[in-house]
């Protein structure tokens, strides 16, 4: 019989194939006492052998596709599972305390992880996130669930997980994930925001149910309704191809609208920008008709890697964005590590309230070798298209001041060397913390743009975590606060002739637009697959008609208030949209 699950809808779109289990990088095992050490040593052994012909045959595959250079992460792998110091001291572990191989090996690995992280030598530090991964892989194999190699998977399915991290989405191999469904997360977390992107189905926050999904079942993801079907019927499984099909033959009427520009009915024009993590963003930015790209968050370039990117593989990525955009803008915002997005290999200390600590902005004027880094790379391709350079999580003028007064620093040590850069720059600010949107008039005189970073503007004013399921009733895109705040910001601006966009996730949302588009945004920047529907939308909107519904849903005293007036207006304005 047909199981179905629900959770949140987080990317669009209709995936049918069988589920893959994804490990948890998180296990934890508890210690049991064992009666046959042997026999235990001799379990273990076995799951090296596994892992060692697991990752020959991946250093195999990498080879042959990506060269040498980037199979060579897996030759260090087959050190690691060849490393006498590290398989003996575990052996020796499991005899000497007649315990279970799942604990001696995550006690050991640990214990090497955290000498090895505790080095000066970057090289030596970069070896643990190898034993991390190493260890995970024997672990896997111990406790009888697949270890699944994200770039590596053997056939098409829809990955299962509690959880994804940003990095694991960037590395998802799309030519066989269809989708994946998740245990935990949000709509507006980070993987959840790149699976958008990467346009690929994506349902989020099912629950815990999601574990007796049995491995290999044949799933039908409807990530637009956020629903599972498990082990569906002939009938079901006809509906929903059936759907996809009348999916595909929608988008490609859409897709005519590629190269229009961006016009409301009473002929406003606004611009519709991508939003893009990975250079392979840019051709579906393309491809869906972005006019720009409005949020490029750079820290996927620090991701799924165990060092920091260079000043020189920095600047060839925002080069090659640049190009490929000429003469259309690109929005590049400077490192956003923190919160959900972390870099293991930075070790940075752990934090109470990572949302609230030393992110983006704040690690950077505090880490400015690595700023100063990405400065130099950002002006030095500066010269190959229209770049526009963005700070994040700005709170207070001075740390705009203080960024600006580096990229200055910067830019004329590269003029002393004699580089060649392009004449001016614009330079903007995410508006994402409220205490800069409520000040927004003290920095609209400093920067040539705003952004308004909605996912993060509102659980800091509503003070409800972004990826907190339990307090997701408090996160209201529609609470007077938020709106009273867009216009806000957006009157600040046009006072000093300076334009607004939006790179939030509210900016590509269909209920949104009208209002937003009222509120007199200039720019909405999103995810490449919402582009052409928000052109259609945007097509049949009178903008003058929605400036005065703003105006009306600014003097209303709730959430619920706000988005029935609007639901009543659009549907007085339309009979068949959405
Ligand atoms: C935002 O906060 O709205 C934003 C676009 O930045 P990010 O989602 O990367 O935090
Ligand atoms: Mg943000």
């Amino acid at each position: 019989m047909t199981q179905s699950l629900k959770g949140i809808a987080a990317s669009p779109g209709i995936a049918i194939a069988r589920a893959f289990h994804l490990a948890s990088e998180h296990y934890t095992p508890t210690k049991q006492a064992i009666q046959d050490s042997p026999q235990e040593i001799n379990r273990f052994r076995q799951a090296v052998a596994v892992a060692r012909d697991e990752v020959e045959a991946i250093r195999a595959s990498a080879e042959e596709r990506l060269g040498a250079n980037k199979a060579e992460i897996f030759e260090g792998h087959l050190m690691i599972l060849e490393d006498p110091d590290l398989i003996e001291a575990i052996e020796m572990k499991i005899d000497d305390e007649a315990i279970n191989a799942e604990f001696a090996l995550h006690d050991v690995s640990q214990s090497f992880i955290g000498l090895l992280q505790s080095m000066t030598d970057e090289l030596l530090r970069g070896r643990a996130i190898d034993i991390e991964d190493v260890s995970g892989r024997i672990m896997s194999h111990l406790r009888g669930v697949p270890h699944l190699d994200l770039a590596n998977l053997p056939a098409e399915c829809i990955i299962v997980a509690r959880d994804l991290t940003p990095s694991d989405t960037a590395q998802l191999n799309l030519e066989v994930v269809r989708g994946f469904i998740t245990e935990v997360g949000s709509r507006t977390s980070h993987s959840a925001i790149m699976a958008r992107s990467l346009e690929i189905p994506a349902i989020v926050g099912i629950g815990p149910s999601i574990h007796g999904l049995p491995e290999h079942a044949v799933v039908v993801m409807d990530a637009s309704q956020g629903i599972v079907l498990v082990n569906p019927t002939e009938e079901e499984l006809a509906a929903y191809r059936d759907k996809k099909q009348k999916d595909d033959l929608r988008r490609a009427e859409l897709s005519k609208l590629k190269d229009q520009p961006t016009l409301s009915k009473d002929g406003k024009q606004v611009e519709l920008a991508a939003n893009i993590g990975k250079l392979e963003d840019i051709q579906r930015a393309i491809d869906n008709g972005a006019e720009g790209i409005g949020l490029f968050r750079t820290e996927f370039l620090y991701m799924g890697r165990s060092s920091l990117p260079t000043e020189e593989e920095q600047f060839t990525s925002y080069k090659y964005a640049l190009e490929k955009m000429n003469p259309k803008p690109v929005v590049i915002r400077t490192l956003d590590i923190g919160g959900d997005k972390e870099l293991p290999y930075m070790e940075l200390p752990a934090e109470t309230n990572p949302f609230l600590g030393q992110r983006a902005l704040r690690l950077c004027l505090d880490r400015q070798d690595l700023f100063r880094t990405q400065l130099r790379a950002l002006l030095r391709a500066s010269r190959y298209g229209n770049l526009k350079i963005m700070f994040p999580m700005i709170a207070v003028l001075e740390e705009l001041l203080e960024a600006k007064k580096l990229l200055e620093e910067e830019r004329q040590k590269l003029i002393a060397e004699g580089v060649q850069l392009a004449e001016h720059i614009e330079i903007g600010m995410m508006v994402e913390v409220p205490a800069a949107a409520v000040a927004a008039d003290l920095f609209a005189p400093e920067v040539d743009f705003f952004s308004i970073g909605t996912n993060d503007l509102i659980q800091y004013t509503m003070a409800a975590d972004r990826m907190n399921e339990t307090v997701s009733y408090l996160y209201q895109p529609w609470h007077p606060s938020l709106l009273r705040l867009i216009r806000f910001v957006i009157q600040a601006a046009e006072k000093e002739g300076k334009w607004v966009g939006m790179c939030g996730e509210m900016a590509g949302d269909v209920t949104a637009i009208p209002l937003l588009l009222g509120l007199g945004l200039h720019e909405f920047s999103m995810s490449a697959g919402s582009i052409l529907q928000a052109r259609e939308l945007i097509g049949q909107l009178d903008k003058t008609e929605w400036a005065g519904c703003a105006n009306q849903a600014l003097t209303m005293r709730s959430t619920q208030e706000i988005t029935q007036f609007v639901e009543h207006k659009r549907k007085q304005a339309f009979a068949i949209l959405w």
